[in-house]
């Protein structure tokens, strides 16, 4: 019965936790370098202990953002044991290895008891990590990783695999991960296979050889992938193991958790998004108190993620990729999302996106863009979107854009690349736009575009419903010094102000 009633209400209403869930935290390494938070998610209805790692690599960050996720994934029964970010200082420099440890000790993944070896893992924070997981004593242990390649095109890669160890427990299952994630992959070159056996040294093989747990690698390729694709492929795999575990208490699309306060903000990292964008939006979230931050996808906003969030960021690229790629369904998604009450920002191509004079374009911002195409003598026929490329210009904040973000006197220096020259659209039951900055130079590349877009509006902002929407046509987010200046945009745009 009160399982039942956690069942209910982990389901129905939306709370965070199974009526008697208990959710215990701590760290591993405590005091040293490698520290490292551990999280565990207890039932007091008995059934399996999995345990979970994430960024054993430090370059393979998919893993480490997906267990962050799954961390705050209800169960019904069992233990759930994360530990999310294993190798901090690792993911902090980008790098495979644990930064400044010796050659035969710096790849993290094969310090743990070898299989002819003694029983001791290797360094400190392999030590660490091998006596907390054998404390555990885990039926399961899965370990999310990234490969560089796709196993079927190159088999020099173990991307697009599962390596599992062998055993009745994962020969139950893995075929089941492999159809779940299968069936989100179009490519048959990319779809996932399984591989046998997990390397020498491995945290998968010596859980499995020297305490008995089914153990599998789970690794996405990250060769042009986003980071939001990959981790949706290690949540589809964890939550199949989960399900069939019967320890599934909610969907595999909870990117975050339900007791927060914190800002949440969703940066769409998928098709039509150079790389750049969501890493400088990286800094600047991850600098910002009381924030959560996640990348999502087109599948991901299709599937309802934004439900979960306060504002939805569209970085610079291509405005019409993004909205390919989002399609008819998840463009409404996302309307509907604003209309509801979410903030939206459109940096660059994202203020394309957010327009209403493209038959792709969202209409959610009373705006349309210079992009008509014009015949050129001896050039021929140019669209006057193009300016070039990258190129700083000057941007000067208005009265509206000081109030909202930051005393900003006189113009100053600001990074443009192709973004939209904006001008008013006129749409009927469209609120007309605020202008918050102008700009007050201007780069061009072709006659017509002239005098085009010197003192037009650099940065705007209207309703949708009830939610804000943002358009920056420049790229502050890609200097330091204008940080604050999105800091402030973010927490406006999120009605957090
Ligand atoms: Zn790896």
């Amino acid at each position: 019965m009160r399982r039942k009633l956690g069942f209910l209400l982990g389901l129905g209403i939306g709370l965070p936790l199974f009526a008697a869930e208990k959710i215990v935290s701590g760290f591993i390494a405590k005091g040293t370098k490698w520290e490292t938070p551990v999280f565990q998610r207890i039932s007091d209805q008995p059934g399996p202990t999995v345990v979970i790692a994430g960024g054993i690599h430090g370059n393979e960050p998919a893993g480490a953002a997906a267990a962050e996720q799954i961390r705050h994934w209800p169960i019904p029964r069992g233990r759930l044991v994360v530990i999310p970010r294993a190798n901090i200082p690792g993911l902090a420099d980008g790098t495979r290895y644990l930064p400044g440890e010796p050659p035969a000790l710096r790849d993290l993944n094969r310090q743990f008891p070898k299989t002819k070896g003694t029983p001791e893992a290797k360094g400190v924070l392999a030590k660490a990590i091998w006596g907390f997981v054998g404390g555990q004593k885990p039926d399961w242990v899965i370990d999310l990783h990234e490969g560089y390649d796709f196993h079927q095109i190159n088999s020099k890669s173990v991307g697009s695999s599962i390596i599992d160890a062998k055993g009745k427990a994962a020969d139950a299952v893995v075929p089941k991960m492999l159809a779940a994630v299968n069936a989100t992959i179009a490519d048959p070159k990319k779809k996932l296979v399984r591989l046998r056996y997990p390397v020498d040294g491995s945290l998968a093989r010596a859980a499995h050889e020297r305490l008995g747990a089914a153990a599998m690698i789970l690794e996405p390729t990250t060769k042009s992938q986003p980071l939001s694709l990959r981790a949706r492929q290690h949540r589809v795999m964890v939550h199949t193991l989960l399900r069939h575990l019967n320890m599934a208490g909610g969907g595999p699309h909870v990117l975050l958790p339900t007791n927060t306060n914190a800002l949440r903000v969703a940066v769409y990292d998928a098709g039509g998004v150079g790389s750049s964008g969501p890493r400088n939006l990286n800094r600047i979230l991850g600098g910002m108190k009381n924030v959560l931050f996640r990348r999502v996808g087109a599948e991901d906003i299709r599937d309802g993620v934004l439900a979960q969030f306060d504002l939805a960021i569209f970085p610079g690229g291509s405005g019409s990729k993004q909205a390919a790629a989002l399609d008819a369904k998840g463009r409404s998604v996302v309307k509907a999302f604003v209309k509801g009450g979410g903030g939206y920002i459109g940096i660059c191509a994202g203020s394309y996106l957010a327009a209403s004079n493209y038959k792709w374009s969202l209409g959610i911002s009373n705006h349309k863009t210079y992009c008509e195409t014009i015949d050129l003598p001896n050039i021929g026929r140019k669209s006057m979107w193009y300016r070039g490329p990258s190129a700083t210009v000057k941007m000067e904040l208005t009265d509206a854009g000081r109030k909202i973000l930051g005393e900003k006197i006189g113009p100053f220096d600001v990074r443009y690349q192709n973004g939209p020259i904006m001008s008013p659209m006129g749409v009927k039951g469209l609120g007309e736009f605020r202008t918050l900055a102008h700009f007050r130079s201007e780069v061009s590349r072709y006659d017509p575009q002239k005098g085009t877009m010197v003192n037009t509006p650099a940065i705007i902002t209207g309703d949708f419903g009830k939610g804000r929407v943002f358009c920056i046509s420049p790229h502050p987010e890609s200097s330091r010094s204008l940080h604050k200046l999105m800091e402030n945009a973010i927490r406006w745009t999120a009605q957090r102000e």
